[in-house]
């Protein structure tokens, strides 16, 4: 059965800080936070529209574990009763990772929370600084322990691009955040958005962000390390939303409706590239591939990049032959 979240968005209540890249907390001011009534009509609603899917409920938004213990209590008891009614399969919240602690855990434990989430958004002490994030990579490292302790299912979520992180600091994350071991990982290059202090660095030229191309492939190298250790990504670039592509609140920086599907471009052409340096392909040659046939774009690229860059550095020409019994993400030589 197909899963579906249900977004409890819970508007910075939570949060202590503010981090030069995050806006919410003017979006909250305009906000309400939903009480009982609000989250059990969404699910509802949720539930009535396709009855086909099963649902997990999401706080998100803030810093769960960063708001009063009685107001977590409050959430987490109206998720469990929705969970024991069957009216939700899993309980998950995203928060910061110097909100975790025994006393939260113990709490989220009683009232069957499944999935917790950690943005930890870098792990290079320079970089947290100058985002302002108020924690260090040592206080990740420790709730990521935590979490899996208490046998709670761990997401991490990674900001690659912000100010001060560069290709080594980017690919260091990427590698500490593996040794943690999560169950998932989620990938948001940073961006510009409007109203941050992050906009006023931007301006004042003290902030570059890293472009698009580079970005993709520094992410395609995260994606490569996760999907080796067997760890999923399972979000890369942010959700595509009215105002970032009408650049109402995109300022600057790596946006890209579909930044997933250039990534996995990447990904292709990265194991294009071994094959013809493996096997010593010779130029003026074509390398015929046989790939699944859902992924014929991706294997080609935006607009033909892998083959017009496989073209201009190597002079070999690539033919992709669709075949349904390659696995998704694979690629076989004809021979
Ligand atoms: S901790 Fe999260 S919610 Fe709080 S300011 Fe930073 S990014 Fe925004």
């Amino acid at each position: 059965m197909k899963t579906s979240i249900v977004p409890i968005f819970i508007p910075h209540l939570g949060c202590p800080h503010l981090c030069t890249f995050c806006n919410q907390k003017k979006i909250s001011g305009t906000l309400k936070a939903p009480d009982r009534i609000d989250i059990i009509s969404l699910v509802d609603e949720y539930i009535s529209a396709d009855i086909s899917k099963v649902y997990e409920i999401a706080f998100f938004g803030g810093s769960f574990t960063a708001l009063e213990m009685e107001m977590q209590k409050y959430y987490l008891e109206t998720a469990a009763m929705l969970k024991k009614e069957k009216k939700i399969v899993k309980i998950r919240y995203s928060t910061r990772p110097d909100a975790i602690s025994e006393q939260v855990l113990e709490l989220s434990k009683m009232y069957s929370v499944d999935i917790i989430e950690l943005g930890l958004q870098s792990m290079d002490n320079k970089v947290l600084e100058l985002a302002e994030r108020g924690h260090t990579a040592e206080d990740t490292i420790n709730a990521g322990k935590l979490i899996k302790k208490y046998d709670f299912s761990l997401g991490l979520q990674i900001m690659p691009g912000l100010m001060g992180d560069n290709e080594e600091t980017i690919l260091r994350t990427f590698n500490i955040a593996a040794s943690l071991e999560p169950d998932f990982v989620r990938i948001y290059p940073t961006i510009v958005i409007k109203g941050t202090k992050l906009e006023d660095y931007y301006n004042n030229k003290e902030y570059i962000p890293i472009d698009l191309q580079k970005m993709v492939e520094l992410t395609a190298k995260g994606w490569e390390l996760f999907e080796k250790k067997g760890i999923k990504v399972i979000r890369m670039g942010l959700q595509h939303s009215e105002n970032l592509t009408s650049e109402k609140d995109l300022i600057a920086g790596p946006y890209h409706p579909a930044f997933g599907e250039l990534v996995f471009s990447e990904v292709f052409k990265n194991k294009i590239i071994s094959i013809i340096e493996n096997r010593k392909i010779k130029e003026g040659n074509e390398l015929v591939l046989k790939i699944n046939p859902g992924e014929l774009s991706k294997a080609r690229g935006h607009k033909n990049y892998n083959i017009n860059i496989i073209k201009r550095t190597y002079n070999i020409d690539l033919k992709f032959i669709p075949d349904m019994s390659i696995k998704k993400g694979q690629i076989e030589t004809e021979v």
